[in-house]
């Protein structure tokens, strides 16, 4: 029996969550499921978003299985999704974007996987209110020690990019190509422009790249990646990003293989593991019963395969690119034929397909 975090979130997160436990408890591997909430519900509950239990929820059980939180606007909480990662020290987002047969797109084969930085960069939340006392400040030090002429009414946000975080997510994109056999790793970086933080996750990451010579290796600028992206995306494999790049990048993936409903995620620390969708809350079809599942289902495929268990997270995947090619049951989002399936009757399906 394994025990597993589980956060149904707020949105569409309670009604994804919902259909998942069906599917993976149809699977009959044993996981018992420690529910809690974040987001909206814990304030009501709780008075945080984030409450102190949930994280030691997270940190006992090692590994959570989480639904999308929206970050209630004057809670104090930048985010809570930041939060969490940086808390538990979540270094590395992974994103696989794979096209399912059956599924309309552009191309005919995609196949990526986005490992994006998820601790620093402009996420960082090193941010001046455009105006206050303290940006008017860091004006006039810039001015002073640089000369730097920043205009008076400019916000500024504030971009790190180290050299021990590049070495660990870099690193960890080379791992994750050797153990699943993939062809080559593409560093996405802007360092002609940002010379001293791209620069060092560019530098960096050539250095580390350097140590793994039996799997590819490219570094483009991050403009040309979009653009390949959306020309010839079966030339891409693994993508290593920094946070931001790394989060717009990876929506551009989702659209490449039918939408943010069928893209799964995973946060990976060394001792810790969340689970959860690409997508976020999704506020303008909450409650409605019509959301997508399968992004959420997929992720809880990635789960599986983490703790262990490779034929059920494999078992799991065949189902729902089962029920992908079969064609007949479809969420709104991949724009059905006939009439639109519930989240309630993808989940059935994806449970009567199951191998
Ligand atoms: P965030 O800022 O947290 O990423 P967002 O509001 O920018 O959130 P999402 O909530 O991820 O963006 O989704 C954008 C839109 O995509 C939603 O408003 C919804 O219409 C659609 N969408 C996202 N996820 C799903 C899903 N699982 N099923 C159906 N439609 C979805």
């Amino acid at each position: 029996m394994t025990t597993v975090t589980l956060i149904p979130g707020d949105g569409i997160g309670p009604e994804v969550t919902a259909a998942t436990r069906q599917v993976v408890d149809a699977l009959g591997v044993g996981i018992e499921w420690e529910v809690h909430d974040a987001g909206a519900p814990a304030i009501e509950a709780h008075g945080s978003p984030l409450p102190e239990h949930v994280l030691r929820s997270i940190t006992t059980n090692k590994v959570a299985l989480k639904g999308p939180v929206t970050t209630p606007v004057g809670t104090g909480f930048r985010s809570i999704n930041v939060a969490l990662r940086q808390e538990l020290d979540l270094f590395a987002s992974v994103r696989p974007c794979r096209l399912y047969p059956g599924v309309a797109s552009r191309f005919d084969a995609v196949d990526i996987v986005v490992v994006r930085e998820n601790t620093e960069d402009l996420y960082e939340g090193i941010e001046f209110e455009c105006s206050s006392k303290e940006a008017t400040k860091l004006r006039g030090f810039l001015s002073y020690m640089h000369g730097f002429d920043m205009r008076p009414d400019s916000g500024i946000s504030i971009k790190p990019i180290s050299i021990s975080a590049t070495h660990a997510i870099v690193e960890y994109a080379f791992e994750y190509a050797r153990k699943y056999r993939r062809r080559k790793v593409t560093l996405g970086h802007k360092a002609n422009i940002m010379k001293f933080s791209d620069g060092v996750w560019l530098s960096e990451g050539e250095a580390r790249a350097a140590e793994y010579r039996d799997v590819g290796f490219e570094a483009i600028q991050v403009d040309e990646l979009a653009m390949h992206l959306a020309w010839t995306p079966d030339d891409m494999d693994v993508i290593v990003l920094p946070n931001l790049y790394g989060d717009i990048i990876s929506d551009l993936c989702a659209g490449l293989i039918g939408g943010l409903g069928l893209a799964p995620g995973m946060n990976l620390g060394k001792d810790h593991a969340v689970f959860e969708p690409t997508h976020g809350s999704a506020p303008d079809i909450a409650g409605k019963g019509v959301a997508n599942p399968i992004a959420m289902i997929l992720s809880a495929v990635l789960m599986l395969r983490h703790i262990g268990q490779r034929d059920a997270g494999d078992r799991l995947e065949r189902a729902v690119a089962t029920v992908l090619a079969n064609g007949k049951i479809r969420p709104a989002d991949l724009r059905p034929v006939g009439e639109p399936a519930t989240t309630d009757a993808v989940a059935d399906a994806i449970v009567a397909a199951l191998p």
